[in-house]
């Protein structure tokens, strides 16, 4: 096996002891590979071991590894699902909507009308509301107590589908008190949407809290793919 084979297997082990510790399913778990940082060719052997959820924090990053897979010879990639995962600018909407199938990084009524004014075709976008854990109101992510407001809103858009919210531990707190929280704005969430029921949280450092706490879509980077290389 590749080290690249190896860590994957070895992360996805993790997941499951994770999962059975919890009392839940593997099946409940969606594991997305974020590739950040790293050249399309790790993308195109990640999707030659099964992965088919891959996630971008930079629109640039993430248009041009989707172009280059389009055009790149070989087995196609068409059943590779990209999320977007980092903070989204308006003058960007169009460039992510014609590349990712899913947003995690929803967080202001000006972005969601964007994205949804960008739709180019019959697909629906798959959004999430990004939810700020830090007072830092400079962190992307909706203050929890615009969260329904935000929520009200998504709704009415009609080319995207609303379907949790998602969230990064802060760096000063318990991942395991963090996410307790995230599980509780899901719920609050499905009050005012119930089929909105993904909840995106846990990384490298975290995923194991993330689990117990209720996550349905972990966004696992440097544990698999290896260290990221310097930023060029
Ligand atoms: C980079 C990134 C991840 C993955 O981080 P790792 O610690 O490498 O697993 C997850 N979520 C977001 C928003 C990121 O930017």
């Amino acid at each position: 096996m590749t080290g690249l084979a190896e860590r994957l297997s070895a992360i996805d082990a993790s997941i499951a002891d994770a999962v059975r510790r919890a009392g839940r399913e593997t099946a409940d778990i969606t594991r997305i590979v974020v590739t950040k940082f790293h050249p399309v060719t790790l993308v195109q052997e990640l999707y030659g071991l099964g992965v088919r959820e891959v996630g971008e924090n930079r629109q640039q990053e993430l248009s041009a590894k989707v172009e280059a897979l389009r055009q790149a010879q070989g087995p196609g990639f068409e059943d590779l699902r990209w999320h977007f995962i980092g903070q989204a600018q308006t003058n960007k909407a169009v460039a992510i909507r014609r590349s990712a199938q899913a947003v995690h990084s929803v967080d202001r009524a000006r972005i969601a009308d964007a994205l949804d004014r960008a739709a180019f075709d019959d697909a629906i976008l798959d959004v999430l509301l990004q939810i700020n854990l830090t007072d830092d109101s400079d962190r992307g992510g909706v203050a929890p107590a615009d969260l329904e407001r935000l929520a009200e809103h998504v709704l009415t858009l009609p080319t995207l589908r609303l379907r949790g919210v998602m969230a990064v531990a802060p760096l000063d707190e318990d991942p395991a008190a963090a996410f307790a929280r995230v599980h509780d704005y899901a719920e609050r969430l499905r009050g005012v949407a119930p089929d909105a029921t993904w909840i995106s949280a846990g990384m490298t450092g975290d995923f194991a809290e993330a689990i117990a706490a209720g996550a349905t879509h972990l966004r696992i980077g440097s544990a698999i793919t290896g260290p990221r290389p310097a930023q060029g």
